[in-house]
């Protein structure tokens, strides 16, 4: 994994303290020796995560850090504070300010490293949902870009493991402002209740009785469910080793023990609202691409996905040597419809001719809106014969009941249909099972429409 770290310190000595030790790990590194140079640098180039010292002559690493995260197009880089100081009022501040960690100096080579691939690796998966959301602005899709941040309009749901109960109550009430906090001090009840209920945070005492924290930190980590749901450790002095470890699993922060009730409430807030975002994002990137293949006014699949899923179910078809049919359904004189009623009414009969179609096919069928007036329905494993029976049903259910419109007027509609199939024994490509079945149809149309025509075999 090869990253760009930013490092910011006013002493040349630490600077090149820090840049030795990621070159060694292969980072490509960037360096800075006061707040401007790296607001500069952040600006013109791509910064993946920076270490930014606190004291700093003009510009302080508080300052520098308020700045980037109020910054939009650099607000989502993880910034670690590395400071003299282990003061927990300094890191309440950092955090305030938007800081996603600390790091003490002297600085200890296991966690920097821990600290710099576990927010290397977070930004990647960011940075990728930020992809999609740009793609989804450049198509005109609404994205979360411009919104209002969500911070806390609802209380969190925060799951506590931890087997000591002066602890727990402890912990119950710091998170009280902000969040309702579930207590289990059973691990294996604990990642069953991660899994089934929806958490915003999971806080994992690393002294848990007979359970290895690591093993509940990476199945967190591997289970489906849980898998994007922020874990924050809480350790004693003397086991940074677990918590290098917890942090190489993907537990996304730590915290020492005795809890600063301050620090605690700013990393989970940090986490919580990390999370939220990410959750937004992730459901408007699945939105996104449900819009890019969906047709919007008759809510069935468009043209672009059956042109790939087909693909897919003819491949199937081959390997298993199983047939595969195609209607092409084109309604009959639907010209006349907009002609006579306008096009919103010529839409409205679009919108429940494919509802009919949808009512009808079976679940492994795939319908879709082919173009304007014409729908295809895919049905795998089907031969003609079976077909030719479905796409008579088709056909009458358009044909029995005149439309009903919102004027409370009820037009009669009818439509053609045109089917082809491929078995093992034709091998037809995609494209001609879609011209031979067009070709039937065009024949349905030239005798008198309103009836179902099969592909010669
Ligand atoms: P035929 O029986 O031969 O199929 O005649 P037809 O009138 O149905 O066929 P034609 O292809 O001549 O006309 C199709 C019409 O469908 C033309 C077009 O304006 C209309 N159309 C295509 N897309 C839409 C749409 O989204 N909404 C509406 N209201 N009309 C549409
Ligand atoms: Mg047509
Ligand atoms: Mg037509």
């Amino acid at each position: 994994m090869t990253a760009r770290i930013l490092v910011v310190d006013d002493v040349p000595a630490n600077v090149k303290l820090l840049e030795a030790r990621l070159l060694a790990e292969y980072f490509d590194v960037l360096t800075a020796y006061d707040g401007y140079t790296a607001l500069d640098l952040c600006a013109r180039t791509q910064v993946d995560v920076i270490l930014l010292d606190i004291m700093m002559p003009g510009m302080d690493g508080f300052d520098v850090c308020e700045r980037l995260k109020s910054n939009p197009r650099t607000a989502h880089i993880p910034i670690v504070m590395v400071t003299a100081l282990d003061q927990p009022s300094d890191r309440v501040r950092g955090l305030r300010a938007g800081a996603d960690d600390f790091l003490t100096k002297p600085v200890n080579d296991f966690q920097l490293l821990a600290r710099v691939r576990s927010l290397v690796r977070l930004k990647t998966i960011s940075d990728e949902l930020r992809l999609h959301d740009e793609a989804a602005r450049r198509i005109g899709m609404e994205t979360l870009s411009g919104r209002a941040d969500t911070g806390f309009e609802e209380a969190a749901q925060v799951l506590l493991v931890d087997s000591r109960a002066s602890s727990q109550e402890r912990i119950v009430k710091i998170l009280k402002p902000i969040a309702e906090v579930k207590t289990l001090s059973d691990a294996q009840a604990a990642l069953f209740e991660a899994a089934e209920a929806n958490y915003d945070l999971v806080v994992v005492n690393a002294a848990l009785q007979d359970y290895d924290p690591l093993r509940l930190c990476s199945q967190l980590r591997s289970v489906e469910r849980t898998r994007f749901i922020p874990v924050l450790m809480m350790a004693e002095a003397g086991e940074e080793q677990v918590i290098a470890r917890a942090l190489d699993l993907g537990v996304n922060d730590y915290i020492m023990r005795p809890v600063e009730p301050n620090e605690l409430l700013a990393r989970s807030m940090t986490q919580i609202r990390r999370k939220r975002y990410h959750d937004r994002l992730r459901s408007t990137v699945e939105h996104t691409i449900e819009m890019a293949v969906t047709d919007s006014l008759t809510g069935l699949s468009n043209r672009r996905y059956l042109d790939r899923h087909l693909e897919i179910l003819l491949q199937r078809a081959r390997t298993r040597k199983r047939p595969l049919s195609v209607c092409l359904i084109d309604i009959d004189r639907f010209k006349q419809v907009n002609d006579l009623h306008g096009h919103d009414v010529g839409d409205e009969v679009l919108r429940e001719f494919a509802a009919r179609i949808r009512s009808a096919v079976r679940g492994a069928d795939l319908a879709c809106r082919y173009g304007g007036e014409e729908f295809v329905v895919v049905m795998p494993d089907t031969q003609a014969e079976v077909a030719g029976k479905v796409a008579e049903r088709l056909r009458e259910i358009i044909e029995q009941d005149p439309f009903l419109l919102s004027s409370g007027k009820r037009l009669p509609m009818t439509a053609s249909i045109g089917i082809a199939t491929v078995t093992d024994e034709n091998s037809l490509s995609q494209e001609q099972l879609l011209r031979q079945a067009d070709q039937a149809l065009y024949q349905a149309k030239k005798e008198g429409r309103n009836r179902v025509v099969s592909a010669a075999a």
